[in-house]
């Protein structure tokens, strides 16, 4: 077991062996099965070969988030942020899944072999528990934003705290068959940034890592997908790196990702998947 810091970072490197084509090849025969298993509209389309993928952004390294050095990340909440080089950008998604839309952002992310994060609202994972499985399944990292959005700090802390649980309950129902509260992903965002120091506190102590934002494409505002794409890349092209926050609820951010996508490829930014750390080995006696 390696060492447990607070961020530790591995490179994802393409597969070029024999063995390695032959388990794409079955990779392929069971994602084409599956297909006919699940509903269409959910399925990754079965033209896209499995990643990496030579000529696509794909998904530059892997770093792991330990709450025990750094409990909150983001820079318009907080002091600090991922350790993140220049131009290397983190992609979230909130307020998912709503199949519609979720499905296309899905589909650009697997199109650019790229992994996302995504922090869902619990009622819409009740409601649409295919596509929390279906987002899990293509290997992003997905986490919990409430159960139904309200701004925290407008409700009482219990209500507070049965809001973050409710939302950590539905997802692990639907991702692994249980009603607990123990989350299997420890991230959590915040409806709107809206933090209590109680609600902080609790998630910390509980092992949790507040996700808030470096920047945004503000995408909550009716926009074109091209006005977007305009605000998003400026923003980022001023910030130069960071964790990037969308909506993929919005239509015109599922129509623009594809783009935004090639311009990160075009542009020479890295994207860098963040997953919980390992829990730290047992010290041998
Ligand atoms: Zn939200």
């Amino acid at each position: 077991m390696r060492s447990c810091n607070s961020f530790r970072t591995h490179r994802c490197r393409p597969q070029t062996t024999l063995s390695g084509i032959a388990t794409g090849l079955g990779l392929i025969a069971t994602a084409l099965m599956a297909t006919v298993a699940i509903s269409p509209a959910l399925a990754t389309p079965a033209h896209v070969a499995p990643c990496p993928r030579p000529g696509t952004l794909g998904t530059s390294r892997v770093l792991e988030v330990d709450v025990s050095t750094t409990p909150r990340v983001g820079l318009q909440s907080f002091p600090e942020t991922l350790p993140l080089a220049d131009h290397e950008v983190v992609l979230t998604f909130d307020d998912g899944p709503f199949p519609p839309t979720t499905s296309k952002v899905l589909s650009a992310l697997a199109q650019e072999c790229v992994r996302a994060t995504y922090f869902l609202i619990g009622e819409h994972v009740a409601e649409h528990p295919d596509i929390v499985r279906r987002i899990a399944a293509e290997g992003h990292t997905v986490a919990t934003h409430t159960w139904s959005h309200p701004n925290i700090m407008q409700i009482k802390h219990e209500a507070a705290v049965e809001q973050i649980d409710h939302g950590i309950s539905a997802l692990e129902t639907v991702l692994h068959g249980k009603a607990t509260t123990i989350p299997t992903t420890p991230f959590f965002r915040f409806p709107g940034f809206q933090s209590t120091p109680e609600t902080l506190d609790l998630l910390q102590s509980r092992g949790i890592v507040v996700f808030g934002s470096d920047l945004w494409a503000s995408d909550w505002n009716k926009m074109t997908p091209k006005e977007e794409l305009k605000l998003i890349t400026d923003r980022l092209e001023a910030a130069g790196k960071g964790i990037i926050l969308f909506h993929d609820t919005k239509s015109h951010t599922a129509a623009m990702m594809p783009a935004f996508l090639r311009y990160l490829r075009d542009n020479g930014y890295h994207v860098v998947h963040v997953k919980p750390a390992e829990p730290a080995a047992p010290l041998a006696h």
